[in-house]
């Protein structure tokens, strides 16, 4: 691993260009040595949704990432996993799975026989196939996040907890840093061996799975998780130390120990910074008299960041419920596709907002009056 970042204007999905990007952005940053290895590609998958939602990478970046690594002699398998699917699940809505047939790569199915592997602290389900390969590139998205506000390189890593069994980390995290540690552990223990970034169309306003997608016109990428999300929450208009993930790797002085350490090749990079990106408000959690007062006035408690669901949008799906670790929602007994907030289970996690995928879940400041 190495700290540099490379940085690719890129404004469509044209698949020569994307693949001819890729391949500069490998060169410069000094991707691995993938010749007669057998690689896996793991795109983000939140919820398997048409690529103009902006919600997952897009199959374009997807089958350029696995022609490249082919053309360097690699056997590529792909695979993601998202929080509401079971066993035997393709990404097809996404055209993930697609790509893959194109380019005549192996999808895999996380949710099969998963294995388990040490982190700091316990153990966790983790898909087998990483035992099997010997590479992973990751491709994340360019968005929001409502819980860690950024969603990136480092968070992407996540997708190789199979299916619901994420749910369960939220529930053991279920705070914004607690969340981060663990998102960074798991990095620690399996750590994919080069990132790359499709920021063609991101994300702004209630990411992951709510907001509205927004040309940035990069793609980008890097050996170094850490790295690449400083660049691009930076290019997103935040502070990369107000990233959580960001800031528990720094302080670990894990892959590097602060930003100057950043490599970076590309357009200057103030050129590139959206100051017009939604961001998600940051709930001033670094101001400690902020903390102090909300953690003590109930009133203020009352004001947080919260799922409210929009009844009228509402399918019945029950996604939401089969994913919340709280046990926090349920269907109302009466009244049809009406979900039902047990506000003092609600943990703040925002699985539910992830996995919905009908605008029926959005997350703000709503007074939850007594
Ligand atoms: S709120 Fe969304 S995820 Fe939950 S049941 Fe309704 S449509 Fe499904
Ligand atoms: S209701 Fe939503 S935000 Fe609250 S704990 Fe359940 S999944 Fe998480």
């Amino acid at each position: 691993m190495n700290n540099k970042v490379a940085v690719r204007k890129c404004s469509e999905y044209d698949l020569d260009e994307v693949y001819h990007q890729i391949s500069d952005i490998w060169q410069i940053c000094e991707g691995p040595d993938v010749s007669g290895k057998s690689v896996l590609v793991k795109p983000n998958i939140l919820i398997d949704s048409d690529p103009s939602n902006a919600i997952c990478t897009h199959p374009v970046v997807v089958e350029a990432a696995i022609k490249f690594l082919q053309s360097k002699g690699a056997i590529v398998l792909v695979g993601d996993s998202p929080g509401a699917m079971a066993r035997g699940y393709k990404g097809e809505k996404s055209g993930i799975f697609q790509a893959c047939q194109k380019a005549g790569a192996e999808w895999v199915d996380f949710a099969k026989e998963p294995a388990e592997i040490n982190l700091r602290k316990g153990k966790i389900k983790i898909a087998s196939v990483i035992n099997k390969v010997d590479l992973i590139v990751s491709l994340p998205k360019f968005k929001n996040h409502g819980l860690v506000f950024f969603t990136g390189a480092i968070k992407n890593t996540l997708g190789l907890v199979p299916g619901f069994t994420k749910a369960k980390q939220h529930a053991l995290h279920s705070d914004r840093i607690s969340f981060s540690e663990l998102l960074v552990d798991l990095n620690e223990a399996v750590m994919p061996q080069f990132f790359i970034m499709d920021g063609i169309v991101g994300m702004e306003g209630p990411g992951p799975g709510q907001g509205t997608p927004v040309n940035i016109g990069i793609l980008l990428g890097s050996s170094n998780p850490l790295a690449l999300d400083i660049v691009a929450s930076k290019i997103a208009g935040y502070n990369p130390n107000d990233i959580p993930t960001n800031s528990v790797a720094l302080s670990r002085g894990l892959w590097m120990k602060s930003a100057g350490e950043i490599i970076f090749d590309g357009p200057e990079l103030e050129s590139l910074i959206k100051n017009d990106f939604k961001k998600i408000p940051l709930d001033g959690s670094k101001n400690i008299v902020v903390r102090f007062l909300k953690n003590r006035i109930h009133f203020l408690k009352k004001m947080e960041r919260r799922p409210v669901f929009i009844h009228e949008n509402c399918t019945g799906c029950l996604d939401c419920i089969k994913i919340c670790p709280a046990n926090a929602i349920t269907m109302h007994p009466k009244k049809d596709n009406y979900i039902v907030l047990t506000d003092s289970k609600c943990i703040r996690c925002f699985c539910c907002s992830e996995v919905c995928q009908s605008k029926a879940v959005e997350i703000r400041r709503k007074f939850f009056g007594a």
